[in-house]
């Protein structure tokens, strides 16, 4: 029998650029030929947290990257797959020697998935190599060592992409592997971001130049943080730019004013966070803190559509709500609000939203998303609570009330004074500014202050309660930073 031609495997995750990927550094100096892939898993296209936004970023920034492989006559196979019937296929053609991939701090299913693929790739003598990304560390038990792990991995430079042609599987050659193809078409949809490094390094590009020169000043409004924040997230959260790429772009300039400090301070929460995830992935379905398992609260679902659709009647929070449905973005403050009503001011467990909102953003990265939601819902134990009042945001953040008009048209007549709280319009004026707004615009469905104190009463009871001080003193000691550094963002409300 003819002999297999041996090669490495390069799995592209969450790690979507060819630049500074340590992985496929590694596997290009394997000795063999590298064939790359990217697999549209059935079990994560099916999966709640995912929606077919997120796979056209995805398919995108591959498309870019198979354009930047033509030089090198190769190109990533892209397959709807999941990796152990990939492999089979691949082994019918080839002999796998060893599979290269980033560490993916994920949901559970991916943690599962590799928990197998361990377990495969040591039954069939594939030698998996993994690294860890953007600056996360497994098996740390508490953050005594993070800081200098993560300083010195963000100090090193970014690894170039330098390859030749005969470093990988010709694309002449990937003809044979038939894979399951793709179940959808990319669609552009134009009021999303795009994916692609080329995007990528556009926003990037622009906020050094220009936009962050307002970036303090905006962050917390609707609408202006669209252009002032850097809006960089799906390209991190995806790995379309490492986190140290950007972080040595900035190093490059001689003067950080306010606006850039603060840039890169929240720049580095962002491993902060994902790190706190892999520490304690039990989040995802969870509490961090014990002491708020018990918390019992229904899931009324009139509320919870009406939180999902942005028809609760409180004009800010269906605003944020219409505008993250329609673009996959929102601000840091405004997604703390969104949260914040759901879970203090309609008492939802913060698990009835998850999903939701995961589908909606992007940028979805687990190991923001669920420790931020914890925190904004009050269950850590050891942020202040924050029950926001979103009138008085709506009134700081909105002042004119564009992102109103421009989100709920149906108050577009509704005089300035009122658009906060269209509900207090005296009728006379109603009628005078001939606006129907039973008709077209739902009145709150809630009570805010009275929500507002059956929230207060239940949360700051129970943070005052032994299993929560308790949880709360274990949690600091995992993952606080030593001398209490905390990277933590209370700062920010
Ligand atoms: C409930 C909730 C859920 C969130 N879910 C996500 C998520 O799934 N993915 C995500 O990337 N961010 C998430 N965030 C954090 C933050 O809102 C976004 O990172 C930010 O709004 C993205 O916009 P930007 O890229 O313009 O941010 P910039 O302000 O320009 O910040 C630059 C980068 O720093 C990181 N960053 C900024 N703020 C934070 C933060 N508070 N915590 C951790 N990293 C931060 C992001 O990578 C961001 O791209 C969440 C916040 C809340 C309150």
């Amino acid at each position: 029998m003819k002999k297999k031609f041996e090669i490495s495997v390069f799995w592209f995750r969450r790690d979507l650029r060819l630049e500074d990927n340590i992985a496929l550094h590694r596997a290009l100096t394997s000795g063999r030929k590298v064939l790359m892939c990217y697999l549209f898993e059935p079990m994560l296209q099916s999966d709640l947290h995912y929606s077919q936004r997120h796979w056209n970023f995805v398919l995108k920034s591959l498309n870019y990257i198979n354009q930047q492989l033509q030089a090198q006559n190769t190109r990533v196979l892209i397959a709807r797959e999941d990796i152990f019937s990939f492999l089979e296929k691949l082994a019918l053609h080839f002999e796998i020697k060893s599979l290269f991939t980033n560490n993916e701090t994920g949901l559970q299913l991916t943690y599962q998935r590799d928990l197998q693929l361990e377990r495969y790739c040591k039954l069939k003598g594939i030698s998996w190599q993994t690294f860890n990304h953007n600056g996360v560390f497994r098996a740390l038990k508490n953050r005594k060592q993070w800081l200098s792990l993560w300083t010195d991995y963000t100090n090193q430079a970014p690894l170039a992409f330098s390859a030749q042609n005969e470093d990988f599987v010709s694309s002449e050659s990937l003809k044979i592997v038939k894979c399951a193809p793709l179940d959808f078409e990319f669609t552009d949809e134009a009021q999303q971001q795009s994916g692609g490094r080329d995007y990528a390094l556009k926003y990037l590009n622009s906020f050094i130049e220009t936009r962050h020169k307002t970036y303090n000043y905006h962050i917390s409004k609707p609408e202006l943080s669209r252009k002032s924040c850097s809006r960089l997230s799906p390209y991190i959260a995806w790995g379309v730019l490492s986190t140290r790429e950007v972080f040595h772009r900035f190093s490059a300039l001689k003067k950080k004013n306010a606006h850039l400090r603060a840039f890169l301070s929240r720049l580095r929460w962002q491993a902060h966070f994902i790190q706190k995830f892999e520490m304690e992935c039990e989040m995802e379905f969870q509490s961090i803190n014990k002491g708020y398992h018990d918390l019992n609260k229904p899931i009324n679902t009139v509320y919870l559509m009406a939180w999902m659709k942005g028809q609760t009647g409180i004009p800010i929070v269906d605003a944020s709500m219409r505008c993250l449905n329609s673009t996959g973005y929102l601000n840091f403050r405004m997604r703390a609000l969104v949260v914040s009503f759901a879970t203090h001011l309609l008492w939802l467990p913060w698990q009835s939203i998850s999903h939701y909102l995961a589908r909606q953003f992007l940028d979805f990265e687990p190991g923001i998303h669920y420790p931020q939601i914890q925190m904004q819902a009050g269950e850590t134990g050891i942020n202040q609570i924050r029950i926001y009042n979103p009138i008085k945001n709506s009134m700081e953040h909105d002042a004119e009330g564009v992102f109103i008009r421009k989100w709920c048209p149906e108050l577009a007549d509704v005089p300035l004074r009122y658009l906060h709280e269209p509900y207090t319009m005296p009728p006379l004026e109603v009628a005078f500014a001939g606006i129907d707004l039973n008709q077209n615009y739902p009145r709150p469905i809630i009570d805010l202050e009275q929500s507002r104190i059956r929230a207060a009463e239940e949360l700051y009871k129970r943070k005052k309660n032994t299993l929560v001080l308790r949880e709360g003193r274990r949690i600091l000691a995992k993952h606080t930073l030593p001398n209490r550094q905390v990277l933590l963002d209370s700062s920010r409300i």
